[in-house]
């Protein structure tokens, strides 16, 4: 392969991570090539978690708010004015054994030969795998109470999890549901005390603990989940029209095992900054971030990484 041919740099993932690193190379000259993904079988577009959810309220600069939509479509906007190509493609192999990094794409059979890459593929929800599940995804099932929340109004809903995302999904359908109960698998919960104490004052929040999903059941939409009581092992058909999984997240990083070094979880591991176990690949946003898994934190990571990567090609030509 010419010279030519090889990029400088390419960024996989187009959530706020992914695009802030592309406005960040295309201002410093380097023609980055940014590969967004595919629009997925269930209809998810590219664009990363924030293409899920409605208005996002704490995004510094928007007082307003913003929908997350419209905020990734202006991040996209943004990286495309300053020179950025995107390509509406998956990295399906990398091969970060030697530089250029080589990186297989759905789109074409010729691997992309790059200088330096930024992983910015993100975390997705992770799922119960119960009886029922995917079938009743979207009809009453969902991984996420500020995209579908609005739907259960006066309704009675079941959120799975005892973690923040829990509690705060909690809080949230309150404002819309009947009756929202948090079911967990243990005695105690895992989220912060702040949010425990809030969650515990919130009248409509009720908690069932020692807990768990076993089958969710109902024609067309969900009508009964079977829970479990780990103590008694007794069985009970609870009446619910919707259920909300907030039982953590799973990092897209299946591609790179074996490439970088990952943690426990599957994290991407990064150091100084942005930097991987691969000098020239680096990681940004929810990638390696179990933590803090915020669009703002995302963006700024996205950034660290753009930064990264122009010193590592000035002092690797
Ligand atoms: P998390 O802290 O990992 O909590 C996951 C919860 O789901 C745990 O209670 C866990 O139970 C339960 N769980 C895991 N797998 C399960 C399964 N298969 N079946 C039933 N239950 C299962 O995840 P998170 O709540 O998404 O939070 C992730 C990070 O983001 C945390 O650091 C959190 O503090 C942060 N966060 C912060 C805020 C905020 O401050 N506003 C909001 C959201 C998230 P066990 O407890 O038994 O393990």
């Amino acid at each position: 392969m010419s010279e030519a041919n090889i990029h400088d740099v390419v960024i996989l993932g187009s959530g706020p991570a992914g695009l802030t690193a592309a406005i960040y190379t295309a201002r410093g000259n380097l023609k980055p090539l940014l590969l967004e993904g595919e629009p997925s079988s269930t209809g998810d577009q590219p664009g990363g978690q924030l293409m899920l959810t409605t208005e996002v309220e704490n995004f510094p600069g928007f007082p307003q708010g913003i929908l997350g939509p419209e905020l990734m479509a202006s991040l996209k906007e943004q990286a495309i004015k300053f020179g950025t190509t995107i390509s509406t493609a998956k990295a399906l192999k990398v091969d970060f054994s030697a530089s250029p990094f080589s990186i297989r794409t759905s789109v074409s059979n010729e691997p992309i030969q790059t200088r330096s890459v930024i992983i910015a593929t993100g975390a997705q929800a992770l799922m119960l795998n119960v009886e029922g599940e995917e079938r009743l995804l979207g009809h009453g099932v969902s991984a996420c109470a500020t995209c579908d929340g609005f739907f259960f109004r006066d309704q009675k809903v079941i959120v799975v999890g005892g973690g923040d995302s829990a509690l705060e999904e909690a809080g949230f359908l309150s404002k819309f549901a009947s009756s929202v109960t948090v079911v967990h698998r243990r005695k105690e919960l895992r989220a912060s005390k702040i949010m425990q104490e809030r969650a515990m004052k919130n009248p409509k929040i009720s908690f069932r603990y020692n807990a768990i999903v076993k089958e969710l059941t109902g024609e067309n939409k969900l009508e009964f989940v079977r829970i479990e009581d780990v103590e008694t092992s007794l069985v009970e058909d609870v009446e619910a029209q919707g259920l909300f999984v907030a039982i953590g997240h799973a990092p897209n990083t299946e591609l790179f095992k074996g490439q970088i070094e990952l943690d426990q979880k599957g994290y991407v591991l990064t150091r100084n900054g942005t930097e991987t176990s691969v000098p020239g690949v680096f990681a940004a946003g929810d990638v390696q971030d179990s933590k803090y898994r915020q669009a703002i934190t995302a963006a700024g990571s996205g950034c660290m990484a753009a930064l990264d990567v122009e010193h590592y090609l000035e002092s690797s030509h």
